[in-house]
C-alpha cells in the first residue's frame, strides 16, 4: 500500500493499539468510571487534527475537502480514511434522528477485555469534534454497541445532546437504545 498520508506532517503519531489498550485499562484500573471522561476529552482534543488529516488525506486522493462529499461519499472516504490510519473502517447510516456510526473492528475495542459496557471512550470524544466539524455544530456522540462487551460490532450514535440524553437516561431504564430512539 503506499503511503498516501505522512504522519508527522498531519500531527499524527503512530501509537500500537496495545499501548492504546494497556493506557485504558491502567486507567479505568485506577480511576475507577471516570476514566471514560478522561479518555473522552482526550479524544475530544485531537479531534480537529484528525479532521484536518482527513482534509489532506482527501487532497491527496484528488477528491476535495470533506464538506463538499455527498453524504454517501463522505461515508465511504471516511471509513478508507480511517481504515488507513489504523482505527478501523466504519460505516455510516441512520436511525429515527441521530446517525449511526458501525464498525466491525476498531483498534479501541478489546473483546480480549470484556467489559459490562460500550468501552471505546477515546473514540467517542474523538467522532463528537470530528462529527461536530462535519456538521458545523456540536454534536453528541454516544457508543451503545461495542465489541468490548460481546457485540459484534460497535456502533455509535450521532446527533443532538437533547437525544442523546434521552436514550441515556432510557437506557438507564433498560429500554433498548432503538426503542428509546424513538420516543425521542
Ligand atoms: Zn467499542
Amino acid at each position: 500500500m503506499t503511503q498516501s498520508l505522512p504522519l508527522p506532517d498531519n500531527g499524527l503519531v503512530a501509537l500500537t493499539r496495545t499501548s492504546l489498550l494497556a493506557l485504558r485499562t491502567a486507567l479505568f484500573r485506577d480511576v475507577g468510571p471516570n476514566a471514560a471522561a478522561l479518555l473522552q476529552e482526550a479524544g475530544y482534543a485531537g479531534g480537529q487534527q484528525v479532521y484536518d488529516a482527513f482534509g489532506q488525506w482527501l487532497a491527496s486522493h484528488g477528491l476535495g475537502s470533506p464538506d463538499s462529499l455527498a453524504a454517501t461519499e463522505f461515508g465511504i472516504r471516511a471509513g478508507e480514511f480511517l481504515r488507513e490510519i489504523g482505527w478501523g473502517a466504519i460505516e455510516l447510516g441512520s436511525l429515527e434522528t441521530v446517525a449511526t456510526v458501525d464498525a466491525a473492528e476498531w483498534a479501541e475495542s478489546d473483546p480480549g477485555y470484556p467489559l459490562e459496557f460500550p468501552g471505546c471512550y477515546f473514540t467517542a470524544g474523538m467522532f463528537a469534534d470530528f462529527f461536530g466539524r462535519l456538521a458545523g455544530e456540536p454534536v453528541a456522540v454516544m457508543e451503545v454497541e461495542c465489541r468490548s462487551m460481546g457485540a459484534a460490532r460497535c456502533r455509535w450514535l450521532v446527533g443532538t445532546g437533547e437525544t442523546m440524553q434521552h436514550v441515556y437516561d432510557q437506557m438507564g431504564q433498560g429500554v433498548a437504545y432503538d426503542a428509546a430512539l424513538t420516543t425521542a
